[in-house]
């Protein structure tokens, strides 16, 4: 069965991304990009240098070049060389080599670690040197992408033009085999060789398109966008860790909310969040998810925490609210019919993009606990603030009241519970406890907050 296997991967052809002629080495200087070996990261910037002193070439690869031409502060400087892990390995102390298939080292100077590669080659399928075979699985997917290579087979098995560059601090040049420069300064984001095949070898290069675009305010590039629509189904073969990986990347970028704009846009959400089209269908689904998405993005860009439990319970909350309305309706008790929503939703979602089981208790916490800030007499607004989660379920109920799920008024009284004194709360509590039924009956009409009236919401908006 394997050996089968086996042999039906190795006797399909596969063509070479970009043939390696077709990459003509540029090398702009610094006059032309302006970028000094100053504004490299100090540990990066020892790492280049030690490996030159040894005779290897070594050079600031990836995101940090493309991000420091493009006047962004890098994430991380990555680190190409033409050394082996090995040699790398024996030049830097503090070092150690990761990853079994994949193998790279990691270089520790104080609390920082930068990630030095070896170059790597696009190897295709060749039937007389085996050492060189990339196994890839009916669809194209890469299987193996282990393979040493020269610096140009490096430059050219990454996926976008702007991502190949490599920048040498000694030098203070950039070296481009790709136009990448050009591509850059036009802000296109092109892939590198043939799109189609590409995104077969690795399909989670169509959801870096999505986030790189929005993250750097760069085009896909005609070509580069074409085939989107037509592989996004490639999705379902790559392993569910990587994909949740990307998603999780994507989400927290800073740029969730023209990320999640785009996906749906080309398709790519179906299998990775295959609600959305309900959820931003009904109106107030959208304004919910775009309010959530652009306060997501505010905080990142502030460098405040943003859990990803908190975000996967933004994005699904309309299809649970939808579907516990419709359990209400039809007679099931409050709680019981917000479990039962809870679980639909999740084993749904769970059929496409599954999320780990680590971030279930946060977001089946922050839903159980909205129907609670809705309860305000007695001491249950007390009990519910002692809640570890009260925090992130409070920001939630907020959300909810901006969008126009539930009342401003519901909100404001919370801001106001939260910061005043003890006895100021106390009598808030007396004012919406005392005259029970004559005032329930009287907001009954004009609070959205009440649960009967979202019922009627969101049954009208289904119909939408
Ligand atoms: P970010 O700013 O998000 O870190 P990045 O481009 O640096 O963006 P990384 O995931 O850090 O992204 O990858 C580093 C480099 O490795 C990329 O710039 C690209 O050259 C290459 N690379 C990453 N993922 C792929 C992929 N799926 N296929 C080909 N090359 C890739
Ligand atoms: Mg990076």
């Amino acid at each position: 069965m394997i050996r089968k296997f086996l042999r039906k991967v190795f006797s399909r052809k596969a063509p070479a991304a970009i043939s390696q002629s077709t990459a003509k080495l540029g090398t702009i200087p610094f006059k032309q990009h302006g970028i000094r070996r100053n504004q490299i990261n100090p540990c990066a910037l020892k790492i280049t240098t030690s490996l030159q002193q040894a005779g290897f070439s070594a050079y600031i690869v990836g995101g940090a070049a493309r991000d420091l031409l493009l006047g962004l502060t890098p994430k991380d400087f990555d680190v190409a060389t033409n050394a082996t892990p090995e040699q790398v390995h024996h030049i830097f102390r503090r070092s150690r080599i990761i990853g079994r298939r994949f193998r790279l080292v990691h270089v520790i100077c104080g609390a920082e670690t930068v990630e030095v590669s070896t170059f790597r080659g696009h190897s295709s399928t060749d039937d007389n040197n085996h050492s060189s075979i990339t196994l890839t699985d009916q669809h194209g997917r890469l299987l193996r992408d282990n393979v040493f290579g020269s610096q140009e087979e490096d430059a050219v098995r990454r996926d976008f033009t702007v991502n190949a560059l490599f920048y040498d601090p000694a030098k203070e040049e950039i070296l481009d085999y790709l136009n990448g420069y050009e591509d850059i300064k036009a802000k296109k984001l092109r892939v590198i060789g043939d799109p189609t095949q590409r995104y077969r070898e690795d399909p989670i290069r169509m959801l870096r398109a999505v986030r790189l675009a929005s993250k750097l305010d760069m085009q896909i590039e005609e070509e580069t966008a074409k085939p989107i629509g037509d592989l996004a189904p490639l999705l379902q073969n790559v392993p569910p860790s990587r994909l949740f990986d990307e998603m999780l990347k994507l989400l927290l970028s800073g740029y969730a909310l023209s990320c999640v704009v785009d996906l749906r846009a080309r398709g790519l959400h179906h299998g990775l969040l295959p609600m959305l089209d309900v959820i931003l269908e009904q109106p107030l689904g959208e304004r919910f998810i775009t309010i959530a998405l652009r306060d997501t993005d505010e905080r990142i860009k502030q460098n405040k925490p943003v859990s990803p439990g908190f975000l996967f319970a933004i994005l699904l909350w309309h299809e649970v609210l939808s579907s516990w309305n419709s359990l209400r309706a039809s007679g099931e008790k409050p709680m019981p019919a917000l479990f039962k929503a809870m679980d639909e939703i999740l084993s749904i979602q769970r059929k496409k993009l599954a999320i780990p089981r680590r971030f279930d208790a946060i977001i089946q916490e922050v839903w159980v606990m909205q129907p609670r800030f809705e309860d305000r007499t007695g001491r249950k607004p007390f009990r519910l603030i002692t809640h570890p989660r009260f925090r992130a379920a409070y920001d939630f109920m907020l959300l909810r009241c901006e969008s126009g799920e539930l009342s401003m008024e519901l909100g404001e009284w919370w801001k106001t519970f939260l910061s005043a004194e003890n006895e100021t709360r106390e009598k808030m509590l007396l004012k919406q406890s005392s005259p029970k039924k004559s005032k329930r009956r009287r907001s009954r009409k004009k609070a959205p907050s009440d649960p009967a009236l979202n019922v009627e919401n969101t049954i009208k908006n289904d119909n939408n």
